[in-house]
């Protein structure tokens, strides 16, 4: 059996516990009208496990280039650290919105390094959110 493999219930009980948006940039599934895929917190290259406390929902674009990173330079600091976990961390105290709520802030060393790392305002998303702010649907409120 492959290591990738995922029951049913374990991935029912993860959506759910994600609450069907990406753990990084918060995209949900109804406003993209795709799945999220589950992601390698410590990724199957460095040996992490396919089990309930490694995985967690992100998006497509920031499963790819999260990729293989674990860590990442933090500029302020000036020093390496890990990027955030959205199982074990808590959003809001590592980002927070711009004012006008389309790009995601770092507010701590893990939040600085994952915006660079996983490119969470790249130019192709800052497009989307700015339609979804257009429109009430972003940035969500939670
Ligand atoms: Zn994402």
């Amino acid at each position: 059996m492959s290591r990738r493999r995922i029951s049913i219930a374990l991935q029912k009980k993860i959506r759910e516990q994600a609450r069907y948006r990406c753990g990084y940039c918060l995209t949900s599934e109804t406003l993209i009208g795709m799945k999220m895929e589950f992601e390698h917190l410590i990724p199957l290259a460095a040996d992490g496990e396919t089990s309930e406390e490694n995985l967690w929902l992100a998006c497509r674009r920031c499963n790819e280039f999260k990729a293989t990173q674990t860590h990442a330079l933090d500029a302020e600091t000036d020093t390496n650290v890990a990027l955030f976990n959205p199982r074990t961390q808590k959003w809001h105290e590592h980002f927070q919105w711009s004012a006008d709520g389309t790009e995601i802030l770092g507010i701590s060393p893990n939040g600085r390094a994952s915006v660079i790392a996983l490119k969470l305002n790249n130019e192709i998303i800052l497009v989307s959110r700015r339609l979804w702010v257009s429109v009430g649907w972003f940035p969500p409120q939670d």
